[in-house]
């Protein structure tokens, strides 16, 4: 297979040779047998390198192009989504779950929020950040969304980013129940994803559009009518 054929879900590597994936952890949960089962893979396969990468993935590094769909075989574990436009994660803290600070429950509805988003076509990459408590660990406010967590419900961003060109998302809600946030996520990608050019990361859309545009456009019926 030569470099051009990059097999499904695997980025080639600086020396135009190997390949890297990073398998879906949702929301960065792991279990006992998955971990088990990982290391046996990296064991059978000779990969050199495994490294947690900064959105709760697990990159497997220097893999020959024709290993790659025997290693996701044995993995039993989706493709991650690495350059493709849509979803590509979704951060979530421990919140209510175990830690001490958590006010909700923030890997519970991480999870949830990532089953609704994956596989949905974007205009570019998404991240997702969901945080159980003001601390903000799961750093929403520089993710496409953020959510964060306070006693009376959730606080929800749009249009945060890190990187080069760093953002700081705009608060489109506070204090809002779960249902409210999904009502709210859907509206926000639906205009998005009509809206928005391909390859255009939510934080040029806004500065765009404009942030009052788009919360006309979102939030002028109340969440409750869905
Ligand atoms: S954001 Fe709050 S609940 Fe989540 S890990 Fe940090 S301190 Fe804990």
């Amino acid at each position: 297979m030569s470099s051009e054929e990059a097999p499904k879900g695997a980025i080639l590597q600086r020396d135009k040779q190997t390949y890297a994936i990073v398998p879906r952890v949702p929301c960065g949960l792991l279990t006992k047998e998955k971990l088990r089962n990982l290391a046996t893979v990296v064991d059978k396969y000779d990969i050199p390198i495994v490294k947690l990468t900064s959105g709760h993935r697990i990159a497997l590094v220097g893999m020959k192009a024709d290993a790659i769909n025997d290693i996701y075989a044995d993995l039993g574990m989706d493709p991650g989504k690495a350059t493709e436009l849509c979803l590509h994660y979704v951060q979530a803290c421990p919140g209510t779950e175990v830690c001490k600070f958590g006010i909700q429950d923030s890997l519970g509805f991480g999870i949830r929020l990532e089953a609704l988003l994956a596989g949905r076509d974007m205009p570019a990459k998404l991240k997702v950040g969901v945080s159980g408590c003001p601390f903000s660990c799961a750093e929403g406010l520089v993710r496409d969304i953020g959510i964060m967590g306070k006693k009376k419900g959730w606080t929800v961003s749009f249009g945060g980013n890190s990187g080069q060109r760093a953002r700081i998302g705009d608060i489109l809600a506070e204090e809002i129940s779960h249902e409210e946030v999904i009502t709210l996520i859907n509206r926000c990608l639906d205009y998005y994803a009509e809206h928005g050019k391909k390859k255009e990361r939510t934080a040029r859309f806004i500065e765009r559009i404009g942030i009052e545009t788009f919360r006309e456009a979102v939030l002028s019926r109340p969440l409750s009518e869905g």
